[in-house]
């Protein structure tokens, strides 16, 4: 066990395991003296943590983790949730996400295709890149699964009865996990010449939060396009996509968050040429 300085910058939505029930994926840096690095907590069942202990994205939290013996990817770490200590308010978005980009920017890599190279040569399993042009938010059907139905059920009576809250008070708290019936997916050339696109799927909890609040619209696939393509993804815009890969599936990555900051002065002189 050490104890780590984490940051965590996306917080993928819940996915329903056997093993664990309900977990989600954070994924984060640590501040070390060599700047920051990548890390990812598993199993972190978010929705069952304590209030002091659900921390939010980009807020300072200290914890106790280890080295994570079912799960080969180099960056995770399972984290002693006991341990979570918040440390201050979530770090600003001010002045163009200036305090944020001290984070994020040593980790920017060139491209997609780079990070499945590492991934191959190193197992490196976390990334950031800037895409040079995303085409498409693809909004396809998804099957809602009656077996992780269950799980959802059994985990959220387990938790009630672990927190020691009238099943009631607790149930109105902790509702089953909504499997949403639409998976969401970024279509997007990266930045490597001769790039063949690539089509990966947005598990960042915003998304699907998001998606809950405008799906009694009848327009809610513009809605969902507007804000996901239009807005992150816009020109004004300096976004970058976090991936990482899956246990199982160590060449799959997958969205994990969206970085967005408005463009700096420089940046938007560089689209005006036509140049970015
Ligand atoms: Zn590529």
């Amino acid at each position: 066990m050490e104890t780590i300085d984490f940051i965590p910058l996306v917080k993928a939505y819940p996915a329903l395991s056997r093993t664990y029930g309900e977990v989600s994926c954070v994924a984060g840096v640590e501040m070390t003296r060599e700047g920051p690095r990548w890390i990812r907590l598993y199993p972190v069942p978010f929705r069952a943590l304590e209030d002091d202990k659900q921390f939010r994205k980009y807020q300072p939290v200290r914890l106790r983790a280890a080295t994570h013996s079912g799960d080969l990817r180099p960056e995770t770490r399972r984290p002693d949730l006991d341990s979570i200590e918040l440390r201050g308010d979530p770090i600003s978005s001010r002045n163009a996400w200036a305090l944020r980009r001290r984070f994020v920017e040593p980790l920017m890599l060139p491209s997609m295709c780079e990070i499945a190279r590492r991934q191959r040569r190193e197992r490196t399993s976390l990334g950031v890149f800037r895409p040079r042009r995303v085409i498409a938010l693809e909004i396809e059907k998804a099957s809602v699964d009656e077996g992780k139905r269950q799980i959802a059920r059994a985990w959220v009576a387990q938790t009630s009865l672990l927190d020691g809250l009238g099943s009631d008070e607790r149930a109105n708290q902790l509702r089953e996990l909504e499997q949403a019936p639409w998976t969401f997916k970024y279509r997007y050339e990266c930045d490597e010449a001769g790039c063949r696109t690539h089509t990966q799927s947005i598990i960042d909890w915003e998304i699907a939060q998001f998606y809950r609040r405008v799906r009694h619209f009848d327009d809610w696939r513009d809605r969902m396009k507007a804000r996901w393509l239009g807005e992150l993804c816009g020109a004004d815009r300096d976004t970058a996509f976090f991936v990482g890969n899956m246990h199982q599936h160590p060449r799959s990555f997958l969205v994990l968050g969206v970085w967005w900051p408005p463009r700096r002065p420089e940046q938007l002189a560089l689209a005006d040429l036509g140049d970015v």
